[in-house]
């Protein structure tokens, strides 16, 4: 933990608990220092679907939910998991020069089937050499303490990140946007998988209807007494052809405007503790899906505003956390 006696008074002159000059601990730096250089991400899509949209919870998913907007193109779920890593290796690899690779399994519901099914896809995505781990995205109510022991057993010789959405810790929120699972199940989750050698992810959307800034920034406290080891942050993007387009149209509600979501994240990363590692600052949706908000701002662009900002105001992550 920070002590916090130590801070000096100026962020320019900060030295920071984690291996940066950013006023953040950012993931990226983590990974790379784990691995010894950089590590990209493969998406890959396995062709699953998610509770929420087959019945077993609910029809129709989330209201927000177009999963189409953020699959991307070399994913094509009629090629094998191991003919989509090695696509997306060859692609990514060359893209950015890099030689080791985390698979991830990013649209939809990635642990909705039976173990022996999950076994068999992520094996196949492990068997490549360059592959060094798995990143998991899932709902909190897709695991169970069977498929939690074996992504134990795979985190003692791989990488293993599990990213259980939450988006709202408030039940109003998930229920308004049709979520079908509460704040108590995503903790009962998150408590189930930690201690056990699996990199716990979690994804917040920030500007969601109906929450105010202090429930929003509250939400960077209630977090960080959870046992999580990195955060996603979204601003909310109403994306075309979702229910929740639908609900805007018909019936506008406010979004967040660029500077005020920076002030936002600013204000959320003093609140959130210290070790949590950031690994999103900013939603991503490709302008052809998306309905509101239109910063046209790319992401970067965002994290240097960020960044910014945090210097400028003397700000830091965990500077206002209270254990
Ligand atoms: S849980 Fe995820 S995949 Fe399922 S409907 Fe919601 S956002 Fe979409």
């Amino acid at each position: 933990m920070i002590d916090y006696d130590q801070k000096a008074t100026s962020v320019k002159t900060q030295v920071f608990p984690w291996e940066s000059t950013l006023p953040y601990n950012a993931y990226k730096d983590y990974l790379k220092q784990r691995f010894g250089g950089r590590i990209q991400k493969v998406s890959v899509d396995a062709g699953f679907t998610c509770p929420n949209r087959d019945g077993s919870k609910a029809y129709g998913g989330c209201t927000y939910c177009n999963n189409l907007s953020f699959v991307p193109p070399y994913c094509e779920p009629v090629m094998s998991i191991a003919e989509q890593v090695e696509a997306g290796v060859n692609f990514v690899g060359r893209r950015y020069k890099v030689n080791q690779f985390m698979v991830y399994f990013q649209a939809y519901s990635n642990t909705y089937a039976p173990l022996s099914y999950l076994k068999g896809l992520y094996e196949q995505a492990l068997a490549h050499p360059q592959v060094m781990g798995l990143a998991i995205g899932t709902r909190p109510d897709c695991v169970d303490e069977e498929k939690i022991a074996y992504l134990e057993e795979l985190a003692r010789d791989y990488f293993i990140s599990i990213e259980y959405g939450v988006e709202s810790i408030y039940d109003k929120t998930l229920e308004r946007l049709n979520r079908g699972h509460t704040f108590q199940e995503w903790a009962e989750a998150v408590e189930m998988t930690a201690g056990r050698g699996i990199h716990i992810c979690t994804h917040v959307i920030l500007g969601l209807p109906g929450e105010s800034k202090e429930e929003m920034l509250h939400t960077a406290e209630v977090l960080s007494r959870y046992p999580i080891g990195s955060i996603k942050l979204h601003h909310l993007h109403i994306v075309k052809k979702t229910q929740l387009a639908a609900e805007y149209k018909k019936n506008p509600f406010p979004v967040l405007g660029y500077a005020e979501y920076l002030d936002l994240v600013v204000e959320f990363l003093q609140r959130l503790r210290p070790d949590i590692r950031i690994q999103r600052l900013v939603g991503e949706t490709h302008p052809r899906h998306l309905l509101a908000p239109l910063w046209n701002v790319g992401a970067s662009t965002v994290q240097q505003d960020i960044v910014k900002r945090m210097k400028d105001r003397d700000a830091w992550q965990g500077k206002l956390y209270r254990p």
